[in-house]
């Protein structure tokens, strides 16, 4: 009884160590900002992951947000990138002289903090990564209601559009030319065509009553805490939506020569 005793306190210990009582945002000022720029920056923060938290679920994790300013520039975010080791988080190189709208309607936030929804799966699956992060961002601004639905699907179309008519590779699968587009720095190609895969594989799981977002939230609750690698995690998410839709279409990507297929729904 003594050891058993022992043991659950240990295991209970470990819960709780392993566990944020609620997963936060943390803010980070790395350059100066003033009190209004503070409260503006972080509630276009606030706003955007609210909008992934009610579309899909919470983050089991505090996400880091680390701001530094980049004045003198044609946009309010003129880079960002994600931080993947723990503690998980985004950098945004921002230029709060923006309005609040312009802020709001730039995707970048949405895009960033959709990345940390998936675990990282090296730098060859850049192409998935981005494809989702750039299939999200959209859905992330339909969901703030800045982007109606009749948009994003033609702002989805005018990228794929763009993606294909600047693909060269015809003989590779899109998977392998990913590579070769990334070495390129054609980097829009090469998010765009990862996007179709999202939009493909949505198409079919509404096609039977259920939709990427849903399974997302699925993925997030069981298993996002889980350290992955890409066929873990098309595995698992074949798994939650009782559907093959996700291997099938990453084999399709894997080895079907050309660009990726999408044809919009009616
Ligand atoms: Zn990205």
């Amino acid at each position: 009884m003594k050891i058993l005793g022992k043991l659950i306190i240990i295991f209970w210990l470990m819960t709780i160590v392993s566990t944020p009582i609620r997963a936060e945002l943390r803010w980070h000022w790395e350059s100066s900002f003033s009190e209004d720029e503070k409260r503006r920056l972080t509630s276009w923060i606030e706003q955007t992951y609210h909008a992934i938290t009610m579309s899909v679920a919470p983050y089991p994790f505090d996400v880091h947000i680390h701001f530094y300013r980049l004045a003198d520039t044609t946009g309010p975010v003129p880079w960002a990138n994600t931080r993947r080791s723990d503690p998980q988080g985004v950098n945004f190189h921002v230029d709060p002289n923006f309005s609040t709208s312009q802020f709001m309607n730039d995707w970048t936030a949405a895009h960033e903090l959709s990345h940390l929804l998936l675990p990282y799966l090296g730098r060859d699956n850049s192409w998935y990564a981005e494809g989702f992060a750039s299939f999200m961002q959209y859905q992330i601004l339909h969901a703030l209601n800045l982007l109606s639905k009749e948009a994003i699907d033609a702002e989805y179309q005018r990228r794929l559009d763009k993606a294909e008519s600047n693909y060269t590779f015809d003989q590779l699968p899109f998977a392998l030319a990913a590579k070769k587009l990334r070495a390129q720095r054609k980097y829009p190609t090469m998010y765009w065509g990862g996007a179709a895969y999202f939009l493909k594989v949505d198409q079919a799981l509404r096609a039977n009553g259920g939709s990427l977002l849903k399974t997302l939230q699925d993925y997030i609750e069981c298993c996002r805490q889980n350290s992955s690698d890409l066929n873990t995690l098309t595995q698992d998410l074949d798994r939650i939506s009782g559907m093959d839709t996700f291997s099938h279409e990453l084999s399709v990507f894997q080895f079907q020569p050309g660009f990726p297929k999408y044809t919009p729904q009616p």
